[in-house]
């Protein structure tokens, strides 16, 4: 999952970016108002967190200008506007929550989750033959075994297996998973897919198989 903060404070745009990281969310960032609509317009995140107070535009205009072309994609105010009146405001202009600064980072964390939740129809678990990915616990079972998977390969295995049985190109791995400062020319996504296939232990015989053909591909037989 994919999510935008547009932030002008750079220390907590840093420091929420990477504890999102950390929770296996792919996480690009813009300090000021017109880069973050710029970004958000491309629609290529799940989320967005955003300032009120920003330069070159506010956080209720991006809100405004994102909710005419993007309706059901959830919008997260972090702002040190805390007024009821504030709050109120925030959340008519398309806004899914309101979060007051200063903020506890685990809160945030839930209340992210919460909308995600809502927005994917409410999986908590994702599955694949014998292969069972939780997102609350953030653990991954093949059967009775848990596999410890590292945050870009689990980011990565649930996005293919979101997308099971559909092509998953690399450049929709490298947007889903990965930030806007990736390298397209590295075979980081080949290493990541080759070291899914050795921890989950997916041969060919198997009922799941990744295949690499330039584009890859999560077949469920
Ligand atoms: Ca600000």
């Amino acid at each position: 999952m994919r999510i935008l903060i547009v932030e002008d404070e750079i220390g907590i745009a840093n420091f929420l970016k990477q504890g999102l990281e950390e929770e296996s969310f792919a996480v690009d960032v813009a300090n000021s108002g017109a880069k973050g609509l710029m970004l958000a317009l491309s629609g290529e995140y799940d989320l967005l967190i955003l300032d009120w107070m920003l330069p070159e535009k506010s956080g209720i205009e991006i809100c405004t200008q994102f909710r005419k072309e993007f309706k059901e994609t959830p919008v997260i105010f972090l702002t040190a506007k805390d007024t009821v009146q504030e709050t109120i405001f925030g959340l008519q202009v398309g806004a899914n929550d309101y979060i007051k600064k200063p903020f506890h980072f685990e809160e945030l964390l839930e209340r992210v989750r919460v909308q995600l939740r809502t927005s994917s129809s409410g999986l908590s678990e994702l599955i694949l033959g014998s292969i069972v990915l939780n997102l609350n616990a953030h653990t991954v079972f093949k059967g009775e075994e848990e596999i410890a998977l590292t945050q870009k390969e689990f980011s990565l295995l649930e996005l293919l297996i979101r997308n099971k049985g559909k092509v998953c190109t690399r450049t929709k791995i490298i947007e889903s998973v990965w930030d806007i400062h990736f390298d397209y020319n590295t075979s980081v996504i080949d290493v990541f897919i080759n070291s899914l296939r050795k921890k989950l232990k997916i041969s060919d015989k198997e009922e799941t198989q990744i295949l690499i053909n330039g584009a890859f591909n999560l077949i469920q037989e």
